[in-house]
């Protein structure tokens, strides 16, 4: 079945809101909440294509659950919430809405989906590697809000279930991406998924 929806969480480690924000806040009540359209997905393997002239795109590397009949996590991966970085700074000092940064073409790189059965989605650990060089360890233990607890946000708005997606935010490490770049993603949990930059 075909993804309809994504939705993302913005703000949801702290190491990364601090590294946006160096005299910045923690979220102090529900977390930051997105979306992205599905047509933004980039299976893994195949090209990236970055956009040109718009500034920094930097890579967001973030676990990913995927939803059956009852808001049940039926599949995860790995994905990148890739954004145009200082195209939404502007945004964000505007007050304006983030699509322009963050729902372009491409935007929703997404590696293959595994089952889910039931594993400790708070014990995981994740990398993203560029071209082999480590820019972001993430550990799911660190999330300001679980996975289940993005579940209960989201599900006060929407009524979730078969073809919605969630990207759990990004830990501290974002960084831009260029053309022939190289890009890993990996996690004991799912595997690796990469992708080419172009
Ligand atoms: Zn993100």
């Amino acid at each position: 079945m075909n993804l309809q929806r994504i939705f993302c969480i913005g703000k949801n480690y702290a190491d990364h809101v601090a590294e946006l924000a160096p005299l910045g806040h923690l979220p102090d009540g529900d977390c930051v909440v997105f979306m992205k359209p599905a047509s933004c997905v980039v299976p893994s393997g195949a090209p990236i294509r970055l956009p040109r002239g718009r500034g920094e795109v930097h890579h967001e590397a973030e676990l990913v659950v995927r939803l059956g009949a009852g808001a049940r996590i039926t599949h995860v991966t790995l994905g990148l919430d890739l954004t145009l970085r200082e195209l939404q700074t502007r945004l964000k000092n505007k007050g304006a809405p983030w699509e322009l940064a963050k729902a372009f073409d491409h935007a929703a790189p997404l590696g293959d989906w595994r089952e889910y059965r039931g594993e400790d989605l708070q014990g995981l650990e994740f990398t993203c590697h560029v071209n082999g060089q480590l820019r972001q360890h993430g550990r799911t233990r660190d999330m300001l809000y679980p996975v289940a607890r993005q579940l209960e946000i989201l599900s006060q708005t929407w009524d979730l279930g078969n073809g919605d997606a969630i990207f759990t935010g990004t830990p501290k490490g974002v960084g831009p991406l260029n053309p022939g770049d190289h890009v890993v993603l990996g996690s004991a949990l799912t595997g690796r998924c990469e992708w080419r930059c172009e």
